[in-house]
């Protein structure tokens, strides 16, 4: 069996989305699954979506995933080149070899006779499709219109009798009559092919064998096939992958910020979780186990466990396995991670942020949470009395006023304020007036925090503030329910 050889193709559009970061993988892992080759491949023959800086994007997001390719624009490779806009002359040279072998024709039909077509076939509310009136030009007067030098596109010439069928590796076998089928234009006016056309010969020339994309090429896929066999190539395997929708029916939307890779990963998603993820989008291991590395990947993935109905993104579902990826860093590593939102929570000078990490890294499921999950430690959020009630602690107003005095009067004799002396204090304390721990910590800790959940309990929350920011805020507390009481 020849080698496999698979691409991604995508076209710089500006931001790597979802779906298509899901296609770079699942190409990726064929080629990987079977020793083969990856190659990037930029489509950017429409130059009207250029968007600058945009190649830049999937460089930089495919590097960062991990997936790195065996060709492409950036390193080279026998095909080459691997960027369609410098592939100009190949497209040309076979269109024309395409015209010859009765694929394709010239045509000459103007920007206002298209339009008029368009504009009758929306009155008529019918589907817009090219009439076939340059099929049909002799020999003459083609060289005369171009000897004219009139601008002409190359079309598709598609039998307008019987069917055309190819079978999909997912999909089944996929039939079509081939008089559904459009002359569609395979060499704009420009000279820059379009997809119709690069598809086919760049797949073709760059070896490609499986070709792996998006279902939506699914229906014109037969379009193509027909232009491989006016050429004499061999049809390549095809896998169209099913979309992956926000819910059914609903696309993922670049608006709502949850279509593309970089959405996700600037909020604070791991880039390892979300593509765990992604691989779990449409593929099925067929076990239990959902965490994979990589290169856990590249040996369990198989086509076969790859379904054709859309997938959902849930999101819920990658912030749960967001969280466990981040509990399964290192505390120092989640710390580093953590620093530049601490930062953000503009947290007090010289707080102990370490420790704060210790205490918010088994809950965290995305790094953006944290500047909320530690604002209070900057500043005392505003509560009302009825946060020191408590039924399990046993804690109402009047007995959260007396040992909150109580605590008050140890917690100002402490000198070395640290973790290891608050416990001792308090724990003393709770000892000589023989209560439960929560009767005397719940209301300690609702002062220290000023709210109801918190990373960490009171002893760790007046460690990390200090004497004096604790002491004021006891203080505040201990007002709070005398204001209540009267
Ligand atoms: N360039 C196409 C796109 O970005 C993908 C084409 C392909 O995978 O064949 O939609």
């Amino acid at each position: 069996m020849n080698e496999v050889r698979t691409r991604f193709a995508p076209s710089p559009t500006g931001y790597l989305h979802i779906g298509g970061l899901r296609t770079a993988l699942y190409t990726y892992l064929i080629a990987k699954k079977n020793n083969g080759k990856f190659l990037l491949r930029i489509e950017d023959t429409d130059q009207d979506r250029f968007v600058e800086g945009a190649t830049d994007v999937i460089y930089n997001t495919l590097k960062l995933v991990g997936l790195q390719h065996d060709e492409g624009p950036d390193i080279g490779g026998p095909y080459g080149p691997y960027t369609q806009s410098e592939r100009k002359p190949i497209y040309l040279k076979y269109a024309k070899e395409l015209i010859e072998k009765d694929g394709a024709y010239y045509c000459f039909c103007t920007k206002e006779r298209l339009d008029k077509m368009r504009a009758d076939a929306t009155e008529t509310k019918s589907d817009f499709g090219y009439d076939g009136h340059c099929r049909h030009l002799s020999q003459e007067e083609i060289e005369e219109k171009l000897n004219a030098g009139l601008p002409y596109v190359i079309r598709q010439k598609v039998p307008k009798t019987g069917t055309t069928s190819f079978e999909d590796e997912l999909f089944g076998t996929i039939t079509v009559d081939n008089n559904t089928l459009e002359d569609g234009i395979l060499l704009k006016s420009d000279g820059m092919p379009t997809y119709n056309l690069a598809n086919v010969i760049d797949d073709h020339l760059m070896k490609i064998n499986p070709v792996v994309r998006g279902s939506e090429y699914l229906s014109s896929t037969p379009r193509y096939n027909l232009i491989y066999e006016s050429f004499g190539w061999e049809i390549p395997q095809y896998i169209h992958l099913s979309p992956v929708m926000k819910e059914p029916g609903k696309k993922l939307s670049k608006r709502d910020g949850d279509a593309s890779f970089d959405d996700f990963y600037k909020k604070g998603y791991l880039k390892d979780a979300i593509l765990n993820y992604v691989a779990l989008l449409g593929w099925s291991p067929g076990g239990d186990e959902e965490f994979f590395t990589l290169e856990e990947l590249e040996k369990v993935f198989d086509t076969k466990g790859l379904s054709k109905s859309p997938a959902v993104f849930d999101v819920n579902k990658l912030r749960w396995m967001n969280g466990e990826y981040i509990k399964n860093l290192s505390l120092d590593k989640f710390h580093e991670m953590a620093l530049p939102y601490y930062k953000e929570a503009e947290l007090p000078e010289g707080m102990n942020l370490k420790r704060i990490s210790s205490l918010i890294h088994g809950r965290t499921e995305v790094l953006n949470e944290i500047p909320d999950m530690v604002a209070f430690l900057n500043v005392l959020p505003e509560y009302e009395s009825d946060l020191f009630i408590h039924k399990k602690s046993k804690t109402n107003l009047e007995n959260s006023y007396e040992n909150l005095t109580k605590a008050i009067e140890v917690l100002n004799d402490v000198e070395d304020w640290n973790e290891d002396t608050l416990h001792q204090v308090l724990f003393d304390l709770i000892a000589q007036l023989g209560v439960k721990n929560s009767l005397l910590l719940w209301p300690v800790r609702i002062a220290a925090a000023g709210k109801l959940v918190t990373p960490g309990g009171a002893i760790e929350i007046l460690g990390l503030l200090g004497k004096d920011e604790a002491m004021r805020r006891l203080h505040i507390g201990l007002e709070i329910l005398s204001d209540a009481l009267e």
